[in-house]
């Protein structure tokens, strides 16, 4: 047994504490309160205390990408031109090892633990780098693994077989803190059937799923009406991708991927309907402002996600797109 005090104890769960401590028996949490009462009633207990400090639970950042944490600043001159940003960061991942990789997954993880969280969302193209760094840094999370780009249906299937091995190695990493899932990229990244793909395979074997969603207007402007910048890019490819003519939401809605209940990314230009959607389908969202303002994407409509009913966490989203 042993009591962590300190001047300051916010249970968060009810109201704050003057004087407080935290009894903890092994890996567990067995008390909470004023510390008088707590070295009384635990006599023989280890006392670490933390003085003029506050003691509360750790923060949970529910949308990171820690792989990319060695692009701080690498990117700011393209900040204003989201498609420019998407080309560069493209660009300088592929130019990283594994092993560059997964320093820099730790790296993400360590500066999180610094400044107080304890659990991430964590997304990655190389899923392994980010079990490694939160196992490494003894932190809780989710990582979920990253699609490649891949819009086109005619490659739908071979995408989901490699996407599928690369989650299967991924599961073996699990233990009690660290757990898996997948991130189908966006709608933009993702074809239509790879979507549905991964929508039945989610609920069949109840894999977590987050993505990013209703981020940006040139996302808006590809899935309502098939134009902007993404249209001439797939073009360019002799890529084959249709808009569904509708809100992002609405397609991940048709697609069945909103009942899966994923962790919604961003979700800046969401409608009031699709606000009802995301509600009626118990999904969540991973609220990222800082990112949203660092591309001028505008602000999600927080207050209305709360409204609603919407479970919302707050997301650093990477460094490339974030400047703290
Ligand atoms: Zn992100």
């Amino acid at each position: 047994m042993k009591l962590l005090t300190a001047e300051y104890l916010l249970p968060i769960a009810s109201d704050p504490i003057s004087g407080g401590a935290v009894a903890i028996e092994g890996q567990a949490i067995v008390a909470v309160g004023g510390s008088g009462e707590l070295k009384a009633k635990y006599p023989s207990a280890g006392v670490e205390d933390f003085g003029n400090a506050a003691i509360l639970p750790g923060f949970v950042n529910c949308h990171s990408h820690l792989e990319l944490t060695a692009m701080r600043g690498a990117l700011d001159d393209v900040e204003h031109d989201f498609k420019s940003w998407l080309l560069k960061i493209n660009d300088l991942r592929s130019a990283m090892t594994d092993a560059d990789i997964e320093d820099a997954a730790i790296a993400g993880a360590m500066e999180g633990a610094a400044a107080g969280v304890t659990c991430f969302g964590d997304i990655g193209r190389y899923g392994l780098a980010g079990t490694k760094a939160l196992k490494q840094v003894g932190l809780r999370g989710i990582v979920y693994q990253e699609t490649e780009f891949s819009p086109d249906n005619r490659t739908a299937e071979g995408d989901f077989a490699k996407l599928g091995a690369k989650y299967e190695e991924l599961r073996k990493e699990e233990t009690d803190l660290v757990k898996v899932g997948l991130s189908p990229h966006s709608p933009y990244t993702v074809g239509s059937q790879l979507f549905e793909l991964i929508a039945q395979y989610s609920i069949l074997n109840r894999v977590p799923l987050s993505i990013h969603a209703s981020e940006s207007l040139d996302e808006m402007n590809l899935l309502e009406k098939g134009e902007g910048f993404f249209t001439q890019f797939y073009e360019k490819l002799g890529l084959e991708w249709n808009s569904p003519h509708c809100t992002p939401i609405e397609y991940l809605e048709r697609l069945g991927v909103l009942s899966t209940r994923p962790l919604l990314a961003h979700c800046v230009t969401v409608t009031d309907s699709d606000i009802k959607k995301i509600a009626a389908n118990r999904a969540s969202i991973a609220h990222c402002p800082k990112s949203n303002a660092k591309f001028g994407h505008g602000y999600a409509p927080f207050e209305k996600f709360l409204d609603a009913g919407i479970a919302v966490g707050l997301g650093s989203d990477s460094v490339a797109s974030n400047n703290v």
